[in-house]
Protein backbone atom coordinates (compact mmCIF):
# COMPACT_ATOMS: atom_id res chain seq x y z
CA UNK A 1 0.00 0.00 0.00
CA UNK A 2 1.49 3.43 -0.70
CA UNK A 3 2.82 5.61 1.85
CA UNK A 4 1.05 8.72 3.32
CA UNK A 5 2.64 12.20 1.52
CA UNK A 6 3.65 15.20 3.00
CA UNK A 7 2.46 18.64 0.98
CA UNK A 8 2.79 22.26 2.05
CA UNK A 9 -0.06 23.81 0.97
CA UNK A 10 -2.47 26.31 1.17
CA UNK A 11 -6.15 26.07 1.49
CA UNK A 12 -7.60 27.81 -1.58
CA UNK A 13 -11.40 26.57 -1.38
CA UNK A 14 -13.68 24.64 1.43
CA UNK A 15 -16.74 23.11 0.78
CA UNK A 16 -18.94 21.91 4.01
CA UNK A 17 -20.60 18.35 3.90
CA UNK A 18 -21.38 15.66 6.27
CA UNK A 19 -21.88 16.58 10.28
CA UNK A 20 -18.37 17.89 11.12
CA UNK A 21 -16.48 17.45 7.28
CA UNK A 22 -14.86 19.43 4.61
CA UNK A 23 -13.76 19.23 1.26
CA UNK A 24 -10.24 21.15 0.86
CA UNK A 25 -8.73 22.22 -2.04
CA UNK A 26 -5.12 22.82 -1.68
CA UNK A 27 -2.54 24.63 -4.12
CA UNK A 28 0.52 23.18 -3.21
CA UNK A 29 3.88 23.53 -4.84
CA UNK A 30 4.65 19.75 -5.73
CA UNK A 31 1.48 18.52 -7.15
CA UNK A 32 -0.23 21.83 -8.37
CA UNK A 33 -4.00 21.56 -7.25
CA UNK A 34 -5.67 18.94 -5.24
CA UNK A 35 -8.70 17.71 -3.85
CA UNK A 36 -8.81 16.74 0.02
CA UNK A 37 -11.52 15.22 1.56
CA UNK A 38 -10.73 16.68 5.72
CA UNK A 39 -13.04 14.56 8.06
CA UNK A 40 -14.19 15.63 11.30
CA UNK A 41 -12.20 18.57 10.91
CA UNK A 42 -15.77 20.73 11.50
CA UNK A 43 -15.64 19.42 14.89
CA UNK A 44 -13.86 21.73 18.03
CA UNK A 45 -12.11 18.55 19.14
CA UNK A 46 -10.57 17.86 15.83
CA UNK A 47 -6.94 18.76 16.06
CA UNK A 48 -6.99 19.88 12.09
CA UNK A 49 -9.55 22.46 12.62
CA UNK A 50 -7.40 25.26 12.65
CA UNK A 51 -5.21 23.77 9.70
CA UNK A 52 -8.39 22.88 7.70
CA UNK A 53 -9.58 27.06 7.36
CA UNK A 54 -9.98 28.69 4.09
CA UNK A 55 -6.61 30.56 3.41
CA UNK A 56 -4.61 28.54 5.77
CA UNK A 57 -0.87 27.66 4.75
CA UNK A 58 0.04 24.60 6.43
CA UNK A 59 1.87 21.09 6.53
CA UNK A 60 -0.80 18.13 5.59
CA UNK A 61 -0.25 14.70 5.54
CA UNK A 62 -2.36 13.06 3.00
CA UNK A 63 -3.53 9.63 2.49
CA UNK A 64 -3.00 8.67 -1.45
CA UNK A 65 -5.94 9.42 -3.67
CA UNK A 66 -8.86 7.26 -4.39
CA UNK A 67 -9.60 8.79 -7.68
CA UNK A 68 -8.52 12.51 -7.71
CA UNK A 69 -9.45 12.44 -4.15
CA UNK A 70 -6.44 12.57 -1.26
CA UNK A 71 -8.12 12.43 2.16
CA UNK A 72 -6.97 14.15 5.14
CA UNK A 73 -3.99 12.00 8.10
CA UNK A 74 -3.46 15.11 10.05
CA UNK A 75 -2.79 19.00 9.26
CA UNK A 76 -0.46 21.54 11.19
CA UNK A 77 -0.89 25.03 10.05
CA UNK A 78 1.96 27.18 9.46
CA UNK A 79 0.88 30.36 8.76
CA UNK A 80 -3.87 31.40 9.35
CA UNK A 81 -3.15 35.04 7.84
CA UNK A 82 -5.09 35.68 11.35
CA UNK A 83 -5.41 39.52 10.79
CA UNK A 84 -6.84 39.50 7.90
CA UNK A 85 -9.70 38.12 9.67
CA UNK A 86 -9.73 41.77 11.65
CA UNK A 87 -10.74 42.96 8.17
CA UNK A 88 -13.57 42.25 6.13
CA UNK A 89 -12.64 44.02 2.85
CA UNK A 90 -9.29 42.82 3.35
CA UNK A 91 -10.59 38.92 4.14
CA UNK A 92 -12.44 38.91 0.68
CA UNK A 93 -9.80 40.37 -1.83
CA UNK A 94 -7.94 37.43 0.02
CA UNK A 95 -10.38 34.89 -0.85
CA UNK A 96 -10.76 36.51 -4.23
CA UNK A 97 -6.78 35.86 -4.77
CA UNK A 98 -7.19 32.28 -3.67
CA UNK A 99 -9.91 31.66 -5.77
CA UNK A 100 -8.26 33.14 -8.81
CA UNK A 101 -5.31 31.08 -8.33
CA UNK A 102 -7.76 28.17 -8.16
CA UNK A 103 -9.20 29.00 -11.81
CA UNK A 104 -5.70 29.57 -13.26
CA UNK A 105 -3.95 26.96 -11.74
CA UNK A 106 -0.57 28.43 -13.25
CA UNK A 107 1.68 26.18 -14.89
CA UNK A 108 4.44 27.07 -12.53
CA UNK A 109 2.97 25.98 -9.47
CA UNK A 110 5.65 26.51 -6.85
CA UNK A 111 5.70 30.76 -8.37
CA UNK A 112 2.07 30.64 -8.30
CA UNK A 113 1.53 29.65 -4.96
CA UNK A 114 4.62 31.83 -3.31
CA UNK A 115 2.89 35.13 -5.71
CA UNK A 116 -0.48 33.98 -3.87
CA UNK A 117 1.26 33.72 -0.45
CA UNK A 118 3.83 36.96 -1.07
CA UNK A 119 0.12 38.88 -1.45
CA UNK A 120 -1.46 37.47 0.97
CA UNK A 121 1.40 38.80 3.67
CA UNK A 122 1.05 42.18 1.89
CA UNK A 123 -2.59 42.46 2.14
CA UNK A 124 -2.10 42.34 6.30
CA UNK A 125 -0.13 44.85 6.24
CA UNK A 126 -3.07 47.98 6.30
CA UNK A 127 -0.41 50.59 4.84
CA UNK A 128 -1.12 48.97 1.56
CA UNK A 129 -3.34 50.22 -0.72
CA UNK A 130 -5.96 47.54 -1.87
CA UNK A 131 -6.37 48.57 -4.84
CA UNK A 132 -3.00 48.33 -6.12
CA UNK A 133 -2.34 45.26 -4.01
CA UNK A 134 -5.24 43.42 -6.38
CA UNK A 135 -3.83 44.45 -9.82
CA UNK A 136 -0.52 43.71 -9.13
CA UNK A 137 -1.31 40.07 -7.79
CA UNK A 138 -3.78 39.51 -10.81
CA UNK A 139 -1.33 40.90 -13.59
CA UNK A 140 1.50 38.69 -11.91
CA UNK A 141 -0.90 35.22 -11.45
CA UNK A 142 -2.14 35.76 -15.04
CA UNK A 143 1.34 35.92 -16.37
CA UNK A 144 2.79 32.65 -13.92
CA UNK A 145 -0.30 30.73 -15.96
CA UNK A 146 0.60 32.30 -19.30
CA UNK A 147 -2.17 34.38 -19.77
CA UNK A 148 -1.12 38.03 -19.53
CA UNK A 149 -2.91 40.12 -21.77
CA UNK A 150 -1.00 42.13 -24.21
CA UNK A 151 -0.32 45.62 -23.36
CA UNK A 152 3.01 46.84 -25.00
CA UNK A 153 2.28 46.71 -28.59
CA UNK A 154 -1.41 46.41 -30.91
CA UNK A 155 -2.26 42.69 -30.65
CA UNK A 156 -3.34 43.59 -34.52
CA UNK A 157 -0.84 44.97 -36.25
CA UNK A 158 1.98 44.86 -33.30
CA UNK A 159 2.48 48.84 -33.47
CA UNK A 160 3.95 50.36 -30.02
CA UNK A 161 2.46 53.75 -30.52
CA UNK A 162 -0.89 54.34 -28.61
CA UNK A 163 -2.83 55.88 -27.76
CA UNK A 164 -4.85 52.47 -27.28
CA UNK A 165 -8.25 50.65 -26.85
CA UNK A 166 -8.43 47.53 -24.83
CA UNK A 167 -10.35 44.74 -26.26
CA UNK A 168 -10.59 41.17 -24.11
CA UNK A 169 -11.80 39.69 -26.38
CA UNK A 170 -8.72 40.23 -29.10
CA UNK A 171 -6.52 39.87 -25.72
CA UNK A 172 -5.07 43.33 -25.40
CA UNK A 173 -4.47 46.85 -26.83
CA UNK A 174 -5.28 47.50 -30.14
CA UNK A 175 -3.83 50.97 -31.81
CA UNK A 176 -6.52 53.95 -32.95
CA UNK A 177 -6.64 52.35 -36.57
CA UNK A 178 -7.12 49.26 -35.87
CA UNK A 179 -9.08 49.93 -32.84
CA UNK A 180 -11.12 52.09 -35.21
CA UNK A 181 -11.91 49.03 -37.75
CA UNK A 182 -13.88 47.58 -34.90
CA UNK A 183 -15.84 50.80 -33.99
CA UNK A 184 -13.12 50.99 -30.28
CA UNK A 185 -12.24 54.13 -29.32
CA UNK A 186 -8.58 54.71 -28.27
CA UNK A 187 -8.29 55.81 -25.00
CA UNK A 188 -4.97 56.78 -24.09
CA UNK A 189 -1.48 55.20 -23.14
CA UNK A 190 -1.14 55.09 -19.06
CA UNK A 191 -3.03 52.16 -18.76
CA UNK A 192 -1.51 50.24 -20.76
CA UNK A 193 1.58 51.28 -19.69
CA UNK A 194 1.15 50.65 -16.22
CA UNK A 195 -0.08 47.25 -16.72
CA UNK A 196 3.05 46.55 -18.69
CA UNK A 197 5.39 47.70 -16.30
CA UNK A 198 3.47 45.37 -13.65
CA UNK A 199 3.75 42.24 -15.95
CA UNK A 200 7.41 42.91 -16.79
CA UNK A 201 8.95 44.06 -13.24
CA UNK A 202 10.99 41.36 -11.10
CA UNK A 203 7.99 40.79 -8.05
CA UNK A 204 9.65 42.65 -5.27
CA UNK A 205 8.04 43.89 -2.51
CA UNK A 206 8.91 47.24 -4.16
CA UNK A 207 6.50 47.19 -6.41
CA UNK A 208 4.03 47.23 -4.12
CA UNK A 209 5.68 51.27 -4.14
CA UNK A 210 4.75 51.77 -7.35
CA UNK A 211 2.90 55.52 -7.36
CA UNK A 212 -0.23 55.82 -10.20
CA UNK A 213 -2.67 57.82 -10.29
CA UNK A 214 -6.47 57.08 -9.50
CA UNK A 215 -7.93 57.32 -12.56
CA UNK A 216 -5.34 55.32 -13.88
CA UNK A 217 -5.29 52.20 -11.97
CA UNK A 218 -8.87 52.30 -12.34
CA UNK A 219 -9.09 52.00 -15.84
CA UNK A 220 -5.82 49.65 -15.98
CA UNK A 221 -8.37 47.25 -13.07
CA UNK A 222 -11.23 47.62 -15.37
CA UNK A 223 -9.37 46.38 -18.45
CA UNK A 224 -7.87 43.12 -16.44
CA UNK A 225 -11.26 42.40 -14.90
CA UNK A 226 -12.52 42.40 -18.12
CA UNK A 227 -9.50 40.23 -19.62
CA UNK A 228 -10.36 37.72 -16.51
CA UNK A 229 -14.52 37.22 -17.29
CA UNK A 230 -13.62 36.77 -20.95
CA UNK A 231 -10.46 34.32 -20.40
CA UNK A 232 -10.35 32.72 -16.95
CA UNK A 233 -13.72 32.80 -15.67
CA UNK A 234 -16.88 34.54 -16.40
CA UNK A 235 -18.89 35.14 -13.27
CA UNK A 236 -16.09 35.01 -10.06
CA UNK A 237 -18.57 35.26 -7.16
CA UNK A 238 -15.93 35.79 -4.65
CA UNK A 239 -14.76 38.75 -6.96
CA UNK A 240 -18.55 40.82 -6.69
CA UNK A 241 -18.60 39.91 -2.79
CA UNK A 242 -15.06 42.17 -2.51
CA UNK A 243 -16.57 44.89 -4.81
CA UNK A 244 -19.79 44.91 -2.73
CA UNK A 245 -18.10 45.21 0.69
CA UNK A 246 -15.52 47.90 -1.19
CA UNK A 247 -19.28 49.82 -1.84
CA UNK A 248 -20.08 49.96 1.46
CA UNK A 249 -17.38 51.27 2.75
ZN1 LIG B 1 -2.88 48.16 -34.69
Amino acid sequence: MAEPVKVKGLVIRQVNFGDYDKMLTLLTAEFGKISVSAKGVRSMKSKNRAASELLCFGEFVLNPPKGDVYSLSSAECIESFYHLRDDCVRLALGIYMADLAGHLAPEDMGMGLKILLNCLYMLQDEEKDINLLKIIYDLKILKESGFEPRVSSCVSCETEEGPFAFSPVQGGVLCRRCASLLGLKAEGTRAASFMDYIIKAPFVSGLFKTEVDEPTLKKATAYTESFIACHVAEHMKTLDYFKKLVKMQ
